[in-house]
Formats: structure tokens, sequence, C-alpha cells
């Protein structure tokens, strides 16, 4: 980062010619750029330079990567690569990388590859042997954890939880035993839902929303969890806008002992001791010869 600021500075956006574009950015590589959320005073100076000084930029959406970068004096070849096209065109992209082309890549907002397109182009440049660096930028989950009130030691990103009801309350089902604070996103539409299935299947946490990050409208609240559908019942606006959910972990289990004469006494009141020891190994993790010896009836 020490070397690569003075460049990064020295960069002016639409006059940079070849040299001074080079400067900035190494031939060939492939950058993974981060864009704002939301606050375009977030958009970081080297993000700036290094969009500025590549050869194409490969956009979830062109037009609205390209909006914004005109904002910014910003003018390159744009490239769609998005969910639809990805797969397809990976190999093609790696083919200009490996022919010396630097190419950067950016999603709509936040960092791509986060719930957004790039997986593909990442992981077959990473095959090819092609220098991939990151710009790093803000991302929604980092932003709302860091909010919340929730640990942040360790943490479980869910993406966005399924979208058919059946399927989210099961996902949330299994998540109920996760003891590490997990994070989702939600968009306007299903947050409703989602927040009723919460309040309905995480009994005893406490939870966080956090909507409109970094934005006008900006509000994040954490209760608990039984109260989410009261919370957004209570203002309309508190529906709009784009979601991400924080959730408290499950509290850590108390150990279960396992006592095992009492486990041989009565598994042994009604099976024979073969049988007994059997079950009684696969309960205690015991062995199994030797719970037999201890299931036999004393010699008289
Ligand atoms: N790549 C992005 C990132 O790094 O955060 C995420 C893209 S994903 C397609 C979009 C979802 O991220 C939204 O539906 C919402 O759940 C969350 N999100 C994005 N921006 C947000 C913001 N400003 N406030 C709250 N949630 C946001």
């Amino acid at each position: 980062m020490d070397e690569a600021l003075p460049d990064a500075k020295k960069a002016e956006p639409n006059a940079a010619g070849t040299s001074a574009r080079q400067a900035v950015v190494e031939a060939g590589a492939l950058y993974v750029v981060g864009t704002p959320i939301g606050n375009l005073d977030d958009f970081s100076p080297r993000a700036r330079a290094v969009l500025a000084a590549v050869d194409r930029i490969c956009a979830e959406d062109t037009r609205t990567s390209g909006a914004m970068l005109v904002n910014f004096g910003i003018r390159r070849p744009m490239q769609a690569v998005h969910d639809h096209n990805e797969d397809r065109i990976a190999a093609e992209l790696v083919e200009s990388l490996c022919s010396g082309m630097t190419l950067a890549l950016v999603s709509d907002a936040g960092m791509p590859l986060i719930s957004d397109p790039g997986y593909a182009l990442v992981t077959a440049a990473r095959r090819a042997g092609v220098p991939v660096y990151v710009v790093p930028g803000p991302s929604a989950v980092i932003a709302a954890l860091a909010v919340s009130g929730l640990p942040t030691d360790r943490f479980v990103f869910e993406g966005f939880l399924p979208p058919k009801r059946g399927a989210r309350r099961e996902r949330l089902q299994a998540l109920a035993v996760e003891m590490r604070t997990w994070v989702c996103y939600e968009s306007a539409h299903r947050i409703v839902d989602t927040a009723q299935d919460c309040a309905e299947m995480l009994v005893g946490r406490r939870i966080c929303v956090a909507r409109e990050l970094t934005k006008r409208f900006e509000e994040s609240a954490l209760m608990p969890v039984e109260t989410l559908p009261t919370w957004f019942a209570a203002d309309a606006n508190r529906q709009r806008g784009e979601f991400v959910l924080v959730v408290e972990g499950a509290p850590p289990q108390a150990p279960v002992t396992l006592d095992v004469e009492k486990v041989l006494a009565v598994l042994g009141r009604e099976l024979p001791p073969s049988t007994a020891a059997r079950l009684a190994a696969e309960l205690t993790g015991l062995s199994r010869r030797e719970l037999y010896a201890r299931a036999l009836p004393p010699e008289v």
C-alpha cells in the first residue's frame, strides 16, 4: 500500500495516457474493486485511480457502474459480466489477461463476489496464474456487523436466505444451533415475512436490523427477535430500502454427561447383556467388550 498510494494519487482519471496508467496498475492483472454501498464519498481514491487506469472494466451492470464512473470522470471500455454470462466468458477474459490486458471487476455496489458475480472469473484467473489484486471497499455484511452490537470475533455470512417460506424456515431451523453471530442479506419485499419467521424460530435471541447503511435514511436497531415484527409494523418506512440482519448466536449448550452404570442398568432391565453393551457403547463411546463385562449379572 505504501508504494501503491503515491502512484494512485498521481493518476488523472481521463487524461491518463498509457504510461501514466501503467504506473498505477500491472499489465495482465485482474483488479477486484469495491465500490460504495450507498454513499459515493466512500469510493476510495485508489479504487478510482485503478478503475481509470485499467484497459477494461468488467461490471455486473454496465449502465449502473457506467453512470457512477462518469460522475467521477472515469471513462474506460466496459463489459458486462453477470450471473448469466460469467461462466461462459470467464475463459475469454482470462485469455485477454494472459495476453497482457489489465482488467478491473466491479459489481453494482460493495465488494464483487459478496452475493455478487465474480467467482467464476477470479477462479479462472487464479487457475491460469494471473495476478489478482484487491482494492477493498465497503461491504454491507461487514458494515452491519460492525454497528450491530453483537459479538464480532467470529461470525458466519449466510448471503440471502431462501426466498420460499418453507425452505427459509428449514434454513432458520438449521441456523438456530449456530453459536457464532450470523449475518444475512434480505430484500425489501421479503423482509416482513423473514422477520416473522425469525421471531418464531429464533426465540430468545437478539437481532440487529440494519437498513440503508451509509445512506440518508440509515438506521440500525438491536432488539429481542420476538419484537422484530412489531418494529417493522410501527412504521411503514422501516420496510423500505436495503437490509442486513445480524443474529446473535445460540447460547453454549451445557455438556451432557452420561452415567455409564445407570445407562447399563436401564438397558439391562429390558435387553440381553450383549445388546445392552452394544447400545451403551454407542451412547458413551466406551469399549463394547468392557461394557459387556460390566453388563453381565454378577456371578454367585
Ligand atoms: N456486494 C454487496 C456487498 O458487498 O455488500 C452485496 C450485494 S447484494 C446483491 C445486495 C444486498 O446487500 C441487498 O439486498 C442488501 O441486503 C445488502 N445491502 C447492500 N447495500 C446495503 C446498504 N446500503 N444497507 C443495507 N444493506 C445493504
